[in-house]
């Protein structure tokens, strides 16, 4: 599949199956929307028209480009055909429904305000909102009950801003330790965080605790 946007006067192309991002001009990015469903004489009389104002694009210069998107098609990085598609679908029933990893979203919320969050200030365009205990619990209950063979699980504390909700993280991990022995499993925990909230008791619960502590602070010093 392939999604083209401009950015920032850029003409981008994603290749999605493929991964190619292309940054093109103008003719390339009419050309490459075209292509699909048009024929090449198609392409070369509507982008005749299209730019018949501009001298600079001749239809030399139009065949050319329509050459070079050709041969990216060929060479599998452009309009790369999907084929995942028809497995795509089985993915579960051939991991046996086997679950061994949680992104945990203990809140729902954040302490930051970054304007070019991609979780909408943490809220994911809902309601602002902490995971209580019982909640984590139950989560905490189905990985295990949904793990199989498995005895490594996965737990990422993530959100918005997990410290925000620090107490119900700890009686989360303190819960999950009891039940690796009865259910012979082991818990790595991860936590996400912005940093902002960071202290002493964090620290030194994530040293005991934490097999990762990602941090997401960017941005300038102020
Ligand atoms: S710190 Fe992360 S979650 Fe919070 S507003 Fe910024 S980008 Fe969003």
């Amino acid at each position: 599949m392939v999604h083209q946007y401009k950015l920032n006067g850029y003409n981008l192309v994603l290749d999605s199956c493929s991964g190619g991002v292309h940054v093109v001009d103008e003719v390339a990015y009419d050309l490459i929307a075209l292509y699909p469903d048009h024929t090449p004489e198609e392409i070369v009389q509507t982008l005749l028209e299209t730019y018949r104002d501009r001298p600079d694009v001749t239809e030399a210069e139009i065949r050319e480009c329509l050459a070079d998107v050709e041969s990216l098609v060929k060479s599998g990085q452009l309009y790369t055909p999907d084929t995942f598609s028809d497995i795509a679908g089985t993915f579960k029933e051939r991991s046996g429904g086997v679950v061994k990893a949680l992104c945990l979203h203990v809140a729902h919320t954040c302490n930051l305000n970054c304007a070019y969050c991609f979780a909408s200030q943490g809220k994911y365009h809902g309601d602002r909102a902490l995971m209580s205990f019982e909640v984590g619990k139950q989560a905490l209950d189905f990985l295990i009950a949904h793990s199989g063979t498995r005895t490594n699980l996965e737990v990422d504390f993530f959100g918005g801003e997990p410290l925000m909700n620090w107490q119900v993280v700890k009686d989360l991990v303190a819960y999950a330790r009891t039940q690796e022995g009865p259910h012979h499993k082991r818990f790595r925990f991860t936590l996400t965080t912005n940093g902002m909230l960071i202290d002493e008791d964090v620290i030194d619960f994530a040293n005991r605790e934490m097999d990762n502590v990602v941090l997401s602070l960017d941005g300038r010093k102020e």
